[in-house]
């Protein structure tokens, strides 16, 4: 808790300038705060001395400027701290966000979206509500409270310990106070990232949900977290009920105490009347800044529990990154070559998802990956452009380490079109150049001409064509299109396409085929797929079966990679059999 609230008040000393004028306003408010009750003595004092006087007037004058001084003060206060808090906010979602992007596929696999939405928007929304208000009125109300006790140690020390009794009395009720919110505060924001994470898996699988009837238990699910949470919720606001009226009796006890004491001080001679009356009006004054630490308690609980889930992810390693010694990818053809490369996605106790792969990927050259579903082919492609760390064993790309190169200069030569890309809502050119926002139009239709989606730009919007939620107003075809036309913009040296061709229909194959064969030229494209011609035009194929390398074929002038494994019998034969037979039911 205590390195948890250093990290969160970190970001305000390391802006000390900016705090300055929140610090100076805070205390001239407190300083005019406690003008008040001065003047109030002063004024019965005169009154109790020499009977009413013009200086009642001017002091009743002043007691009116005070205020109006104070409200002048406390928002310029409020404004400053407003501006620094969100300044500070600000940068810990750019923050978080920049982090987010560059930890390693391994963290994705494990965590959920919703949840990571919520700690990007609502955990720091939290913060914010913590550095634009609770910040502030901790600052202003120690002030507070410890200038008042300066002021009536220095008037009258026998009366200040009315004072310094009510201290403890109140610090208690706090402590019990946040022991009791706390628990439902912490449960409520778990609950609000369930919420947001049942929320984004029901709208973005809405077809799945309606398709297959499930809707109703998706409601229900989600209307028992939103029950759950309103029952955190009232639970939290019954402690803060029952809190409320404890400053008010509190500060009763005290003025109580404080009038019955002071009168008999009064009536012995020891202390003049307006100081009493001075007394009782700083106790007068003390209900609100009990009250807003009631608050502030149950601001910094819940920005403790927002900050455990933002500085979790922030300590998350990210664990593919660049070595102290990394340069930049040299410029080269472009050979991948894998040398005994061992992988696990549960590291180095988990199954095995490759074993031992060593081969050369030739630049230039189309390789198909080939083998039964499960047998290693995404996960050999996504060690290429470093998306997971091998275990064991190394991959070199012109007989450079890849792990010595620096991750921007190596995803800059390698382009990856995933078997299912994101396409989003928007505009087609804003699809494609998503990765490069800097592409000229022309570059833009060159790629989409290129893949074969030219006939798309020949409606009459062009490149401002809407492509719908998840490019749903195009067909399956088109939009695994885009996606190579959105790699294609980038022009990469090494090209990975994973099952391009799974669930497309003749013509849409028709196309991606003569789109494939453009591409090809002047770089290593590999491509995983179940179709009988990516296989067969391959320069090379590798046929994998449970994470290792049971064939492999590189074609020559007399006979092509597909003929040489095909002969040899096999897996390769197996599964090409199997291929043409479910070809035949298609047809
Ligand atoms: P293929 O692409 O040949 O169908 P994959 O490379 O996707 O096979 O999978 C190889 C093995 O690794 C499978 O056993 C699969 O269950 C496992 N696997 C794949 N992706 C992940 C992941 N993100 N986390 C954990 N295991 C995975
Ligand atoms: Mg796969």
């Amino acid at each position: 808790m205590v390195s948890l609230l250093g990290r969160l008040i970190g970001p305000l000393i390391k802006r000390w300038r900016a705090f300055m004028p929140v610090l100076l306003f805070s205390f001239l408010t407190v300083a005019l705060g406690l003008a008040t009750p001065y003047f109030i003595r002063l004024a019965i004092d005169i009154f109790n001395g020499t009977g009413m006087t013009n200086d009642v007037y001017w002091l009743a004058l002043a007691i009116f400027l005070v205020a109006l001084f104070q409200g002048i003060s406390d928002w310029a206060r409020l404004y400053y701290m407003a501006h620094l808090g969100q300044q500070i906010v600000l940068q810990w979602r750019v923050r978080l966000f920049d982090h987010l992007m560059r930890l390693p596929f391994s963290f994705f696999d494990k965590v959920h979206t919703g949840d990571l939405i919520s700690r990007v928007a609502s955990d720091i929304e939290t913060l914010s509500v913590f550095y634009t208000r609770a910040a502030v009125m901790a600052f202003g109300n120690i002030a507070f409270l410890a200038a008042i006790l300066c002021v009536m140690v220095f008037w009258d020390y026998r009366l200040s310990i009315v004072y310094l009794a009510l201290l403890p009395l109140i610090a208690h009720a706090m402590s019990i106070y946040s022991r009791q919110v706390s628990p439902h505060i912490r449960a409520s924001r778990k609950q609000v990232a369930t919420l947001t994470s049942q929320l984004r898996n029901g709208l973005t699988a809405i077809d799945t949900a309606q398709g297959l009837g499930f809707t109703d238990e998706l409601e229900s699910s989600l209307s028992a977290t939103s029950q759950r949470l309103g029952e955190s919720r009232i639970k939290a606001g019954n402690v803060v009920a029952r809190w409320r009226h404890y400053p008010t009796v509190v500060v009763a006890i005290a003025c109580a105490a404080c009038l019955w004491y002071g009168s008999t001080l009064v009536r012995t001679g020891t202390m003049s009347m307006g100081t009493l009356i001075g007394f009782t009006a700083f106790f007068g004054l003390l209900g609100r800044p009990i009250r807003q630490t009631g608050f502030m308690v149950s601001v910094i609980i819940r920005a403790a529990a927002s900050a455990e889930r933002v500085f979790e992810l922030l300590d998350v390693d990210a664990n593919v990154k660049d070595s102290i010694d990394s340069g930049p990818l040299p410029d080269g053809a472009g050979t991948v070559k894998f040398d005994d490369v061992h992988f696990s996605y549960d590291g180095p106790e988990g199954v095995p998802a490759l074993k031992g792969i060593s081969t050369t990927l030739r630049a230039g050259d189309v390789i198909a990956l080939v083998g039964p579903s499960g047998s290693g082919k995404t996960t050999m492609a996504h060690l290429i452009p470093r998306f997971y760390e091998p275990l064991k064993g190394k991959l070199t790309i012109d007989d450079r380490d890849i792990q010595k190169v620096t991750l921007a200069s190596l995803r800059k030569r390698v382009g990856i079109a995933f078997q299912d890309s994101f396409i989003f809502a928007g505009t087609l050119r804003n699809n494609v150049a998503w990765g490069k926002p800097e592409a000229t139009d022309e570059e833009i239709t060159i790629a989409l001409e290129q893949a074969q989606l030219s006939d798309l730009l020949h409606r009459e919007k062009g490149l401002d064509l809407e492509v719908g939620e998840r490019g749903l107003r195009l067909s399956g075809g088109q939009r695994q299109r885009l996606a190579l036309a959105r790699v294609l913009l980038y022009d990469p040296q090494i090209l990975i396409l994973d099952e391009p061709t799974a669930s497309l229909d003749k013509t849409a194959e028709d196309k991606l085929r003569r789109a494939l064969q453009n591409v090809r030229q002047g770089r290593l494209t590999v491509v995983i797929s179940h179709r009988l011609w990516t296989v067969r035009n391959a320069d090379q194929i590798i046929v994998l079966d449970e994470g290792k390398i049971v064939q492999e074929a590189r074609g020559s002038k007399e006979s092509s990679a597909d003929e040489q494994l095909s002969k040899a019998g096999g897996l390769y034969v197996r599964l090409q059999q199997k291929l043409l037979t479910n070809g035949k039911e298609q047809q």
